[in-house]
């Protein structure tokens, strides 16, 4: 039987269980996706449920809030991406070997390019916020070749000069800058940019009546707007855009692409993206 799970806290929104649960009926595979909670003042339980994959009693584990980066020192290896983005949502075994994987990173690059159009001249990108999802994102699209602004609140904006200095200066691509996310500083930012994301939890249940964008200042015309929320399943940032004639969109293709990404290390399977979305939309 297949042990699955999800390690965080806390954990009682999470839609993963209904995700693998999903993919596991699906292929016919007998198992479970159990939710392990672990509290902060528990976070020594983190190594118990480490051990327990290298025994062989859970087989897959998938790792969220606030743990993506505190599980880093239990784990043997880093794939690549799991290495530069600094953060690990996969566990699997491979020899003997515990590896940590971040499939945040491809699960956004798959879903955004079905989203996105790519016109073939320069992609510039802007994206909102520079937390951990945000680095997940910055990392797929500097793979893609996209140039990245970032737009953040804070006014010392360590954590994007972090951000740019663990991405940016590395490859000498001088493909990264940053502003801070007001009217005055988008504006200046100009025309060009294509896609727009939303990295920040502004406009998640239950403040769904909050957007990200500066209230007022038009969207660049050309862009598309990716929200990384996807609860509620339509945001007011997906709303505003739409209603101004943009391509926009919330982020539950990302949540089923990574869970597909993550199930297929577990399994070697790959799970049919209808399964996936019949499963989140029940
Ligand atoms: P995080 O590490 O806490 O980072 C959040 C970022 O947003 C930080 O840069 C933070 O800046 C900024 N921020 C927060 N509140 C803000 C505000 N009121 N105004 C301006 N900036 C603000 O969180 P995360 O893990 O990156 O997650 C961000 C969002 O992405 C969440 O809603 C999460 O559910 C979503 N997400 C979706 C998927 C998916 O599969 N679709 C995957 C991962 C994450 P400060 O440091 O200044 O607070």
């Amino acid at each position: 039987m297949m042990q699955l799970g999800l390690i965080g806290y806390p954990l009682s929104q999470s839609l993963s269980p209904k995700l693998h649960e999903a993919a596991l009926a699906s292929l016919a595979i007998h198992g479970e996706y159990l939710l392990y909670p672990v509290a902060p003042e528990e976070i020594v339980r983190l190594a118990e449920l480490v051990k327990h994959m290298r025994d062989r009693e859970i087989n897959g584990l998938n790792v969220t809030i606030p743990y993506k980066q505190a599980i880093i020192p239990l784990l043997d290896e880093l794939t690549s991406s799991a290495q530069a983005i600094g953060a690990v949502n996969t566990l699997y075994l491979n020899n003997d070997k515990l590896i940590g994987h971040n499939t945040d990173a491809p699960g956004f690059l798959a879903d955004q390019a079905r989203f996105i159009r790519n016109s073939g001249i320069e992609k510039k990108a802007l994206v909102l916020g520079a937390g951990g999802a945000a680095r997940a994102v910055v990392y797929a699209l500097l793979k893609d070749g996209w140039k990245v602004s970032l737009a953040v609140r804070r006014a010392d904006l360590n954590q994007a000069r972090t951000l740019i200095e663990a991405f940016d200066q590395p490859t000498g691509s001088n493909s990264m800058d940053f502003v801070l996310l007001e009217a005055g500083d988008l504006e200046r930012l100009g025309s060009g940019i294509q896609l727009i994301v939303n990295a920040t939890p502004i406009g998640m249940f239950p403040e769904a009546d909050f957007s990200p964008w500066p209230n007022g200042l038009p969207f660049p015309k050309e862009a598309a707007i990716y929200d990384l929320v996807y609860n509620p399943r339509q945001t007011r940032l997906v709303r505003e855009a739409q209603n101004a004639g943009l391509r926009a969109t919330t982020g539950l293709g990302m949540l089923v692409e990574q869970a597909a990404l993550s199930f297929a290390c577990w399994t070697g399977r790959d799970v049919p993206r209808e399964v996936l979305y019949a499963a989140v939309e029940a």
